[in-house]
C-alpha cells in the first residue's frame, strides 16, 4: 500500500480511529471510523504542521494512540487488550458495546492501532 500523501513510499503508518459527525440533515450525531495510510517520512512532517492529518491532535485532549489486540467477541461485548510499548498501563483489558465498535474490528485475535480519548473510551464501554 502506497502512502496516501505522496503516493511513492510504501505507508509504514497505519491509523484507525474513530470521528464524530455532527448531527444535521436527518442523521444523528454517530462515531465514524477512519483510517489514514502513510510512509514515515510524512507522517513525521504532518503530524507536525497539519492538525487535519493528526487524529491524535484532533481528537483533543487526553487522546492517545494505542495498540489494540481484540481478545473476545460476543454478541453482545467486546473485549479488546492494550499491548506494546504504548499500552495503557491503568487497565489490563477494556470491554467495550459491541454495537459501539466497527464490526470489521471486531475478530479476535486481530490487531489494531486506535486513537483514544478518555470520553471515547467511556462511550465505548457503555458509561456515557
Ligand atoms: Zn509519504
Amino acid at each position: 500500500m502506497l502512502c496516501e500523501n505522496c503516493q511513492k513510499s510504501f505507508a509504514t503508518v497505519h491509523l484507525r480511529g474513530w470521528r464524530r459527525t455532527p448531527a444535521g440533515s436527518g442523521e444523528e450525531e454517530r462515531e465514524v471510523p477512519f483510517e489514514h495510510h502513510f510512509c514515515g517520512e510524512c507522517y513525521e512532517g504532518l503530524k507536525k504542521t497539519n492538525p487535519l492529518f493528526n487524529p491524535m491532535l484532533a481528537a483533543g485532549p487526553g487522546a492517545r494512540l494505542v495498540k489494540l489486540r481484540v481478545i473476545s467477541a460476543s454478541p453482545g461485548r467486546i473485549v479488546v487488550k492494550p499491548i506494546g510499548p504504548q499500552s495503557d498501563a491503568t487497565q489490563d483489558e477494556w470491554g467495550v458495546l459491541a454495537s459501539r465498535f466497527p464490526p470489521k474490528y471486531s475478530v479476535p485475535g486481530m490487531e489494531f492501532e486506535m486513537v483514544v480519548t478518555d470520553a471515547h473510551l467511556k462511550y465505548l464501554q457503555g458509561q456515557e
